[in-house]
């Protein structure tokens, strides 16, 4: 916990005086194990979480209260108030640090809305990172990411990005260290939605009913395939356990993946609890001409290209 900061006398002046702009990416899961249920309510998770280049940004600028506004993916159906992950992300680090939650705060949001690739968790680790410059308070990553477990599963990883394991309810991340590779991906998004809660409880059903599949289990094969750089060894290791629980709730999302790799993908898994699909492309120039045939197919909103690893939430 850092020193309570008032506003007046020299401490006036720390943080910043200009907006303060942070790019943050979303996350796939290349390697998503889902364990049983928790006595909390939680399932225990046994993830690879991977960080690709599409970004919401969030800017932050001083102000007398707290207030959010917002443009793209979601404008008009997500609400700005308290519930917002952005405004009890802020609350959160003011609690901690002992200041005055004031700021204005603009969000551009490219990451589709409960599409699987934690865009609210994402924009809760762009607040926390945007106001923590802001204010001045000056938290380490670690720190952040302590005040971000509180707020869901996924936000710490986004503070870090890169590639990294999950444990716990996927809150516990610890980075994988590879020699530095691009891989390449596309992002179909679908049209609308999926619950995470809900998907869970699905697969929850499905299991009861003897009708999941196996699940995943260890992720040595993966972190293997990630140390070998080859795309089609990486490709044969993806696996997400909430897959067949999205399919029975969205089954178009089999036509999608079945397209993808018709048309060349390496390989292709739903995201997270979807509906979002993902597909691992040999190169650059396969995955543009992937997502050309996706959007042609007619199987999805919008396919997207993206490469991952990046970097998590970051100022600039
Ligand atoms: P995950 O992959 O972490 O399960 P997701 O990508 O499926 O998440 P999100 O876009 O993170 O879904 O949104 C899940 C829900 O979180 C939304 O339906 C919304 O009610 C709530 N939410 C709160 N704040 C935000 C925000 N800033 N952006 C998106 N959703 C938010």
């Amino acid at each position: 916990m850092t020193e309570a900061w008032r506003p007046d006398g020299e401490d006036e002046r720390r943080g910043a005086s200009g907006p303060v702009k942070v790019r943050v990416p979303a996350k796939v899961n290349l390697h998503l194990g889902v364990g049983p249920l928790r006595r909390d309510g939680y399932h225990e998770l046994n993830t690879v979480y991977h960080a690709i280049s599409i970004y919401d940004e969030l800017t932050a600028r001083r102000g007398d209260t707290l207030a959010l506004t917002m443009e793209g993916e979601g404008t008009g159906e997500l609400a700005l108030d308290d519930t917002n992950l952005v405004i009890r992300a802020a609350h959160a680090l003011a609690g901690y640090a002992g200041v005055l939650p004031h700021a204005r705060l603009h969000l551009r949001k490219q990451i589709p809305l409960a599409g699987g690739l934690a865009g609210g968790s994402a924009d809760a680790a762009a607040a926390l990172v945007a106001c923590d410059a802001l204010w001045g308070t000056g938290l380490s990553r670690d720190e952040l990411a302590g005040i971000a477990a509180d707020l869901g599963s996924d936000v710490p990883f986004l503070i870090y990005g890169g590639t990294a394991l999950g444990t716990g309810r996927g809150e516990a991340v610890s980075p994988v260290l590879v020699r530095p590779t691009s891989w390449h991906w596309v992002v179909a998004i679908a049209d609308g939605g999926l619950s995470t809660p809900a998907a869970y409880r699905e697969l929850d059903r499905l299991r009861d009913a003897g009708t999941a599949g196996a699940p995943l289990g260890s992720t040595d094969a993966l972190l293997g395939a990630l140390r070998q750089r080859d795309p089609r060894v990486l490709a044969r290791t993806l696996g997400n356990d909430l897959q067949d629980a999205a399919l029975a709730m969205r089954p178009a999302l089999a036509d999608t993946l079945k397209a993808g790799e018709g048309a060349g993908a390496l390989a292709g898994i739903v995201s997270g609890s979807g509906p979002t699909c993902v597909f691992l492309a040999a190169d650059a120039a396969d995955a543009e001409r992937i997502a050309g045939e996706l959007t042609t197919a007619g199987v999805c909103r919008e396919a997207r290209v993206a490469r991952g690893p990046v970097a998590g939430a970051r100022v600039g």
